[in-house]
């Protein structure tokens, strides 16, 4: 999602757009690495240093109950968020914690046919690979 429609999204769904929550949604929109709250909070303050990690932790929580960020729990004690809101799997490096995006037309069709197999319409799912890159 783009930084005004999710400005747009966040006025329509009641939350006030503050200077300190600009900056946060800007954070997010820019973020191309799946972000712990930890490294939005270092991202956010770098840019206003008044943020305090309380609002930025409020602010992501309340955006993910709107369904406006979507949080991911990969396995490493901590979440991480996102604005990318493009059907997509992610590979997660378990040696350096980098996440990689990927979609695959082939893995679509099968998990619809395995739903289908089982007597289920599939309404949604969630695809996470982790990995160790092959040295060579
Ligand atoms: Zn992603």
């Amino acid at each position: 999602m783009k930084l005004q429609e999710l400005e747009t999204a966040c006025s329509k769904s009641g939350l006030k757009m503050t200077g300190p929550r600009k900056t946060i949604l800007k954070v997010l929109v820019e973020a191309e690495d799946h972000p712990s709250v930890d490294e939005i909070y270092a991202r956010v303050k770098a840019v206003d240093p008044s943020v305090s990690m309380a609002t930025v932790y409020r602010t992501v929580n309340t955006l993910d109950e709107l369904n406006l960020v979507t949080k991911h729990e990969f396995k490493e004690g901590f979440a991480r968020f996102e604005t990318n809101t493009d059907h997509h799997h992610h590979m997660i490096d378990v040696d350096s914690g980098d996440v990689i995006e990927f979609t695959n037309v082939e893995l679509e069709a099968l998990k619809e046919k395995i739903a289908e197999e089982l007597g289920y319409e599939l309404i949604d799912h969630n695809l996470e690979l982790y990995g160790r890159k092959i040295k060579d």
